[in-house]
């Protein structure tokens, strides 16, 4: 643990930065802030704990000069800053944009500490360029000393009658170089943890709520030396934004960059209020560490948080709770369930089976008329559930084809374009896959607008239909947690247009329906892991965790809030290290394993490993949805790599450890007697491993020495270990295996 030292409030006040003329222009070079020295007088320095940040005057602006850990005597903010807010507007009648930003452009400029200590307002007024006149941006600052953190808010307030607000970006907060041990954190699939951004060109990131873009905060720290700083936009809705990490190599910064399109963007009056807060906070460890700020926000405060009870998601079927193992294929039943029920009997365990294909419209085509099914579903469900199988069919939840029986136009003109999302010159936004019509031509397909009732109605009807006419155990909706909202334009739909929150709420309805009519044993799904949906879905498909660099940051969020299932597993010359490696990965990060076609459980050279990851995770399944992900441990030794082609796009080569690890605490908050965490190992190559493993108890709940541990195998065996107070314990682990370590208070057992 780290103690936090109380430095002693240093606030400069009363800066009043209003109408001064002749202030001499402050370059964004401020250096290390000593807390002893005064600021010079056209500062003012704001202090949040160990976080200062210095905020100075410019011609017509007002800019961040540094923002400086005083504990770790260094400096966060690169050389050359970037402008604190940046927003576009357009003109109503001629559509030219126009720029802004918080540099310059402003004849009155005031920073004053308001109300109580440690509160500031900073407003912006009377544009220099006369186009803009009756603008008014505010933002409001508190510093939170406890947490090292600035809590910000932004308005921007439009009395012009000509001029709409389009964009906003806020925040923008650029870096510097954190040395050899920097690290930056993108929320990208399951989180990214990336090495060199400082010196080499690199841009990620895009459109929040997506599979790609799936939380709303960035870090960039320096884990060794315990600095660094987490950026993060609060905001309870989850409304449309674009969040960047981006490097800018010759000026040694990465940029944590928030981008919001606004709602009714460019209409007359659009104006902005940051949805939220924007928060930036001292960062004193790595992803872990920030991924636990970011999880005691959404505890508290998204909308998307579910009820969690002593049993996790009490409203999700316990079987799809402890579900180990899926099982992926398609088509006829008469095909697919001989196949699928001897995969269950191979493992002799609970399975679910995401069945493609059971409709007799092509894939990707004739969408949303998925009804008839296939000759014999129904059965072929009843006779899989009757073997342990739970299966769950394939729906499209945002897809209407615009030629929807065949090549020919049936229901779409008259019916669905009504409600299909539209840009600014009312065209509908089309997307095409990889399907054809019957004509050669592209499949063109409408996303559907999620705001309106039509659409609404359409995806409860289906799902319902599933449930009642062919009683399966869940049902599938793809693309709903996986695509960024399209920017709809059209105004009948009656949400606001372009960006806001809408997206999500429009979803939110939909599903608050759908979950209502469902039968309680039943479930839904949907692809990705855009966080906004968790509260109305019991499980999200992981199978875009692809990458290179992951680091399971969402599952360290969210893990006992919604099941993770089915990563891609594919084929090509290393598909049994590919399947090694992303098996013994899904256990560690709390997925249940799959999803793989019934046959890959049989293969000599990764069969096996398959089945010990299913079995190991069936025997410790309470751990992934009572409790929550813990901070891995950490193997000190030299630890050799692996590598295989992972065959997401293409070849795609992916390089992780021999040895995964990871850890999941199972806290009855209630007795702290059933305090248990389980270290799990995965050792997904042909060498054995033998190497010392570090962890701190504490960071589990327990007191060095007087804990118990035991460890597991997939086949069960229990045998007790010894770790001795101070010392480094032993992982000794075989080839191609996996393992558990139980840890528990000693008088517990
Ligand atoms: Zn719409």
């Amino acid at each position: 643990m780290h103690t936090r030292k109380r430095i002693h409030r240093f606030v400069r006040l009363g800066v009043c930065l209003a109408s001064a003329i002749g202030w001499p222009f402050v370059t964004g070079s401020a250096g290390i802030a000593q807390a002893a020295e005064p600021a010079p007088s056209d500062q003012v320095v704001v202090v949040a704990g160990q976080l200062h940040m210095a905020l100075g005057k410019t011609e017509q602006g007002l800019r961040v000069l540094s923002l400086t850990d005083t504990a770790a005597s260094r400096q966060l903010l690169a050389d050359e800053a970037l402008p604190l807010f940046t927003a576009t507007f357009r003109d109503t009648q001629t559509k030219e944009m126009l720029t802004v930003d918080a540099d310059s452009g402003w004849q009155q400029v005031e920073a004053s500490p308001i109300g109580e200590p440690g509160r500031y307002a900073l407003t912006f007024g009377m544009p220099l360029d006369d186009r803009l006149k009756g603008i008014r941006v505010e933002i409001d600052i508190a510093a939170l000393s406890e947490e090292n953190a600035l809590s910000w808010d932004l308005r921007v307030d439009n009395r012009n009658a000509r001029w709409g607000l389009w964009r906003v970006a806020f925040p923008v907060v650029s870096v510097r170089d954190l040395g050899a041990d920097g690290r930056v954190f993108l929320p990208m699939l399951s989180g990214l943890e990336l090495a060199g951004l400082w010196s080499k060109t690199y841009k990620r990131g895009g459109t929040y709520p997506s599979g790609w873009i799936c939380m709303q905060y960035l870090a960039a720290y320096d884990k060794t030396a315990r600095t660094g700083l987490y950026v993060g936009v609060h905001d309870p809705w989850g409304s449309t934004k674009d969040i960047f990490g981006e490097s800018r190599p010759d000026h040694q910064a990465v940029i944590l960059r928030f981008e919001h399109p606004v709602a009714n963007m460019g209409r007359a009056g659009a104006g902005f209020n940051l949805p939220g807060e924007a928060r930036w906070q001292l960062l004193r460890g790595d992803w872990f560490d920030a991924a636990q700020i970011y999880r005691a926000w959404v505890r508290r405060r998204a909308l998307w948080w579910p009820p969690l009870g002593h049993e996790g998601r009490e409203d999700t079927p316990l079987w799809m709770r402890q579900l180990p193992a899926w099982v992926m294929t398609g088509g006829a039943a008469s095909d697919c369930v001989p196949r699928v029920k001897s995969f269950a009997q191979a493992l002799d365990l609970p399975v679910g089976f995401h069945w493609y294909n059971w409709h007799q419209i092509p894939f990707d085509n004739d969408y949303p008329h998925y009804f008839p099914a296939k000759e014999g579903f129904a059965q072929g469900v009843a006779d899989l559930k009757a073997a342990g199988v739970h299966p769950m069919p394939y729906i499209n939840g945002r897809l209407w084809d615009t030629h929807d029986k065949g090549a020919a136009n049936w229901q779409f003109a008259n019916t669905a374009l009504a409600s299909a999302t539209k840009d600014e010159q009312g065209e509908p936004y089309i997307e095409t896959y990889n399907s054809k019509e019957t004509d050669g031509n592209s499949v063109k397909l409408a996303a559907m607008c999620p705001a309106t009732p039509l659409w609404q109605e359409k995806v409860r009807e289906i799902v319902l239909r599933l449930f009642g006419e062919c009683g399966v155990s869940g049902v599938y909706i793809d693309q709903v947690a996986a695509a960024s909202p399209r920017l709809c334009f059209d105004a009948a739909h009656g949400h606001d247009l372009g960006g806001g929150h809408w997206w999500t709420a429009g979803y939110w309805a939909m599903l608050t329906a759908i979950r209502r009519a469902k039968p309680a044993d039943r479930m839904l799904t949907t692809e990705c892991n855009a966080e906004p949906y968790i509260k109305w879905f019991d499980g999200y498909l992981t199978w875009h965790w692809q990458n290179q660099d992951m680091v399971p940051a969402f599952p360290a969020v969210y893990g006992g809030a919604i099941q993770m299932f089915g990563r891609a597993y594919r084929g090509g010359p290393s598909q049994d290290l590919a399947g090694r490696m992303k098996a013994g990965q899904q256990l560690v990060f709390g997925e249940q394993i799959g999803w793989f076609g019934p046959e890959l459980i049989e293969r000599p050279e990764s069969g096996g490993f398959l089945r010990d990851c299913i079995r190991l995770r069936w025997r410790l399944k309470e751990y992934f949805y009572k409790g929550q992900m813990a901070r891995p441990p950490r193997l000190t030794g030299p630890i050799p790599t692996v590598t295989a082609d992972w065959q997401w796009h293409g070849e795609w080569p992916v390089t992780t450890d021999a040895v995964m690890t990871g850890a999941w605490r199972m806290v009855n908050w209630r007795e702290v007697k059933e305090n248990r965490t389980v270290l799990l190992f995965a050792n997904v190559s042909d060498e054995g491993y033998c190497g010392p493993v570090q962890f701190d108890p504490s960071e589990y709940g327990l007191a060095n020495p007087s804990f118990t541990a035991v460890a597991i195998g997939a086949d069960g065996t229990k045998t007790p270990i010894t770790i001795r107070p101070d010392e480094r314990p032993t992982l000794t682990i075989a080839p191609r295996s996996v393992l558990a370590w139980e840890l528990a208070p000693a008088q517990s057992n």
